[in-house]
């Protein structure tokens, strides 16, 4: 495989960014080698700058549900563009988005529009803390929830790739602010909302956590947490910043039947352009600023190209079956992957939920906490995911990051990638 043109856009990219990325696990310092430079994306495949196609899994960590360039999103972008691509006053699109959503989901009933996941979860913990009056929030060890202050504390994400258990540079008093937890223990739970009792404002959970391997939860486990958050009067976030859109127009609210108190919302939800979102019930909204008194703004905030890409892409999710089809897809997929493993596997195993899948190398039939992935075994992913490249299959460069099937991905792709997986575990296993 040719890497010259990447590895020259590399050299130059070093001279200008940190690492040459502007976000850390592309660098690809998790799986070795060269980041490879995208020049060019069309339904399942993208094309790196020397050439080289791959069926891309990553779909830009998740917001590409039906896969790159997309016609129907492409047209909406350029055809709302030619009028204008910001105005900093209200556009009737963002009532558009906002209408497509609320009709079609009754955990939230009113929302703000911001410009990624971290701001739409910097916001809901604001509110949180606004709403209830106090300072502490509680979350879990294996969640991601964005780069914010308070809650870079033992974070998954690229922080676990690099072996960190929190950043630099947020200050000490921050950190005390947030409890951080491991995930599917409810003694903890219980223990951290005695020792702080009346202190708490809200738990944060992804409830389909997503950014860390896939720690599916147990449906008692999240109405354990919604029991004890209404019993202290603790609002209950659900950052569906990844499963939002993904699992179901409900997201993981109508999948676990739950109704948390505040939900975020990103990636799939601008259709490649950065929008996030949150949303609560009216009441809990109507702290917000100009109606209450919790401060929350953004120059580019329902930006109209966004909106208009966001609306193309969720119009398409909520026709009939897409959803059951992407699950279908999904399966597919993990069926032809185990029928091409190598007769003598080292331990393996792929976990899924929906369109959303993890490759693991572990015997365990299910691992709920981030303490229960063995980090010697990413030296196996490392191997994978040079030959899956190889091979022209393109997974997100770590072994702690999902991968996705899209509405464009054909069953010739999954059948090339189960064929390309069996030769590249192959390899791995030596
Ligand atoms: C991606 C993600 C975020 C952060 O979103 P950005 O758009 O990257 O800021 C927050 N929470 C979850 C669950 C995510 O998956």
């Amino acid at each position: 495989m040719k890497r010259e043109k990447s590895e020259a856009l590399f050299e130059k990219a070093k001279k200008y960014f940190p690492g040459g990325v502007n976000s850390p696990v592309r660098a690809f310092r998790s799986v070795g080698g060269t980041p490879l430079f995208i020049q060019k994306g069309k339904g399942s495949h993208i094309w790196d700058a020397d050439g080289n196609e791959f069926i891309d899994y990553c779909g830009s960590w998740g917001p590409l549900i039906l896969g790159h360039a997309n016609d129907k999103v492409v047209d909406a972008i350029k055809k709302t563009v030619e009028n204008g691509s910001s105005f900093g006053a209200p556009t009737a699109l963002e009532n558009d988005l906002a209408e497509l959503i609320l009709n079609n989901n009754k955990y939230i009933q009113k929302i703000r529009f911001v410009s990624s996941g971290t701001e739409a979860v910097m916001s809901a913990i604001r509110l949180a803390r606004g709403y209830t009056k106090r300072d502490k929030i509680l979350k879990f060890e294996g969640c991601y929830h964005g780069h914010s202050d308070s809650l870079l504390v033992k974070a998954g994400s690229g922080l676990v790739t690099f072996g960190n258990t929190s950043s630099a540079g947020v200050p000490e008093s921050f950190v005390n602010e947030t409890i951080v937890v491991s995930l599917n223990n409810e003694a903890a739970v219980k223990q951290a909302f005695a020792e702080f009792k009346d202190q708490i404002a809200c738990v944060i959970i992804e409830p389909i956590p997503a950014n860390n391997g896939l720690l599916l939860q147990r449906k008692e486990y999240l109405q354990f947490l919604r029991d004890i958050c209404t019993e202290n009067k603790t609002l209950l976030i659900f950052d569906e910043v990844i499963n939002g859109f993904r699992i179901g127009f409900e997201g993981a609210a109508g999948y676990y039947n739950i109704q948390p108190d505040i939900i975020t919302y990103g990636k799939i939800i601008g259709g490649g352009l950065p929008v996030g979102m949150y949303g609560a019930s009216a009441e809990i909204m109507s702290n917000i600023s100009p109606e209450g008194n919790v401060y929350q703004a953004g120059t580019l905030s329902g930006n109209p190209v966004a909106m208009a890409a966001g609306i193309a892409q969720l119009t398409e999710c909520l026709k009939p079956n897409f959803y059951q089809e992407l699950e279908r897809k999904t399966q597919f997929l993990i069926k032809e992957i185990r029928s091409h493993l190598p007769s003598s596997i080292i331990p393996f195993n792929i976990f899924s939920v929906g369109s959303i899948f993890w490759i693991a190398f572990t015997n365990k039939e299910v691992v709920r906490s981030a303490e229960e992935i063995d980090a010697d075994s990413m030296k196996y992913f490392r191997v994978l995911h040079k030959e899956l490249l190889e091979r022209g299959i393109y997974l997100g460069p770590s072994g702690y990051e999902v991968g996705f099937v899209c509405e464009a991905h054909t069953e010739e792709d999954l059948i090339k990638t189960a064929k390309a997986f069996g030769e590249a575990l192959e390899i791995a296993m030596k």
